[in-house]
């Protein structure tokens, strides 16, 4: 890439490129690597007033179209953002492919029942699941597999990394590839280590927005993507705390892949099935995790019947349409619903309160 860049080199003043930042009005835009000269380069940038004033707000991972370029202080200005194929709005990033969650084979032991409500919490984002065990270096190779065969009988094949010894890094940041993905589980399982692991030049990841965009432990509310070098996006994430699980009981059984492999190839008598008591449920049986569910569903029947005795909670939800029962999800500001249709309701952050003092 060239020191100085000549603008007349540049076929067109507006490009595509991807919001890895957002601070007040400003917005740090990457330009999309594949761009001829000036892939990669970090610009500065406003929004055009007329997006201001439809509502239209850049969050990071939006694509957007920047123009007025000033290529000597790389500022620029957001002129379009590209429809979002996914958002979750706490933390707010558009268009992530996966979630990630991280979890320690050890130190802090893996407990089963809190590793399930991160697993529901996030597939009720509708994403792509991953699941990474990390300090696989202080397990017994028995113990490693012991825990992929449990949790392949759950529904997941598990990446098994140690940040410690770099075993499975390299392996996981090349599965990372080409997409946005979002981090996620409690503190101390080795998350930080793992984006440090994975983002080799630190320099990438301060953005020029302000010193407050930078990276540290007192600035988590700020959501911002890095770059890897093998060209995949990690937003990094806050430490997560206790996930709460913010569910209808009908959205529940979609949450457990255990269930909807039942479901795909039988049926219960009933279709409001609860799978609970009722009469020739396919779903209730001996499987791990069934006594979870039940407890999830413990948690969502109560979370529902909450919703319904407050109306000015349910004012704030909106029926979702064509299901026959009654199910609720989270109202999108106008400005999300104008933008794309596909959007995400669930937010990560639901699952899981950040940690302001670590
Ligand atoms: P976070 O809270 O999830 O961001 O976790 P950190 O990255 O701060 O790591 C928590 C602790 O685990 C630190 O002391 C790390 O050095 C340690 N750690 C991280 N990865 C590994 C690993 O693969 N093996 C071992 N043994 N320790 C690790
Ligand atoms: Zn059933």
């Amino acid at each position: 890439m060239p020191q100085t860049i000549n603008p007349t080199d540049i076929n067109s003043t507006s490009l595509v490129g991807i919001v890895i930042a957002v601070q007040a009005n400003f917005c740090q835009v990457q330009i999309d690597p594949a761009t001829p000269m000036v892939g990669g380069k970090l610009i500065l940038c406003t929004r055009r007033a007329r997006l201001q004033k439809i509502g239209i707000s850049a969050i990071v991972g939006d694509r957007v179209t920047i123009d007025e370029i000033d290529w000597h202080g790389l500022k620029g200005v957001v002129i379009d953002v590209f429809p979002r194929h996914s958002l979750l709005d706490r933390p707010p990033v558009a268009n992530a492919d996966r979630i990630l969650l991280v979890f320690a084979l050890a130190e802090p032991a893996l407990d089963p029942f809190l590793m399930s409500k991160f697993l529901v919490k996030a597939e009720s984002t509708g994403l792509q699941v991953s699941l990474c065990l990390n300090k696989s270096d202080l397990v017994t190779d028995i113990e490693k597999q012991d825990w992929c065969d449990r949790l392949s009988e759950w529904g997941y094949q598990p990446i098994v990394i140690s940040v410690e010894t770099g075993l499975g890094v390299k392996e996981l940041q090349l599965e990372l590839d080409r997409q946005i993905t979002v981090f996620a589980g409690h503190s101390g399982v080795g998350k930080s280590s793992l984006t440090n692991a994975l983002i080799p030049d630190s320099n990438i990841r301060v953005a020029a927005v302000s010193g407050k965009l930078s990276r540290g432990r007192h600035t988590t509310r700020h959501v911002q993507l890095f770059t890897m070098p093998t060209g995949g996006l990690i937003a990094d994430t806050p430490g997560f705390n206790q996930p709460d699980l913010s569910c209808s009981p009908t959205e529940l059984p979609g949450y457990f892949p255990e269930i909807r492999q039942r479901l795909a190839t039988a049926h219960c008598q009933f279709g409001d099935c609860t799978h609970r008591d009722e009469p020739n449920c396919v779903v209730r049986g001996e499987w791990e995790r069934y006594p979870h569910y039940l407890d999830f569903l413990a948690d969502s029947i109560a979370w529902e019947q909450q919703l319904q005795s407050q109306p000015k909670l349910e004012n704030s939800l909106k029926q979702k349409s064509g299901t026959g029962t009654k199910k609720y999800e989270p109202k999108l500001e106008s400005k999300y619903r104008q933008i794309s249709r596909h959007t995400i309701l669930q937010s990560l952050a639901e699952l899981s309160e950040e940690l302001d003092d670590r």
